[in-house]
């Protein structure tokens, strides 16, 4: 009797251990970057800041990099983390900057934050900063996913000579 008395406080224990850390990787996600309102407020444009810090969308064929083919890197425009390349972008007709695929790791997709992510919302994964969404509707000959991205959340760092 004592043994399944102990058996059971085990079993007892061990479930709570794992629904504990059920919650702890639900928890908020967090940046290595963090900023109050204010500061990236001073810091960025009104354009970035719309788009980065409240989730906005620039109107299509606004941005310059929408038709930029140059070869180089774009980094987030808050925090400079290199997100996509210049040769998995493409031309997708939307009037947004669209890419095949991102930089893996940079970029993270849509949690709940209190910006209110949705699913297919990207993200930087350094500071949090809103850039687009991803849809299944891009090149089927490379990845098929279209990265939407606001041209304002970018800044372009062009290839060295
Ligand atoms: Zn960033």
């Amino acid at each position: 009797m004592k043994k399944i008395a102990l058996l059971t406080i085990i079993g007892l224990f061990l479930s709570c251990n794992s629904s504990a850390q059920k919650t702890e990787t639900k928890a908020k996600e967090t940046f290595e970057i963090t900023k109050t309102d204010a500061e990236w407020k001073a810091q960025l444009t009104d354009a970035e800041y719309n788009v980065l810090r409240k989730a906005g969308t620039e109107r299509p064929f606004s941005s310059p990099l929408d038709k930029n083919y140059k070869e180089g890197v774009y980094h987030c425009a808050a925090c400079n983390t290199p997100l996509f390349k210049s040769e998995h972008k493409f031309d997708s007709g939307t009037g947004w900057p669209s890419f095949d695929r991102v930089i893996e790791g940079n970029v993270a997709f849509g949690t709940d934050t209190k910006i209110g992510y949705t699913r297919d919302e990207e993200h930087c994964a350094t500071c949090g900063g809103h850039l687009g969404h991803v849809f299944n509707d891009g090149p089927k000959e490379t990845t098929g996913k279209r990265h939407c991205i606001n041209g304002a959340a970018l800044r372009f760092v062009p290839a060295e000579d």
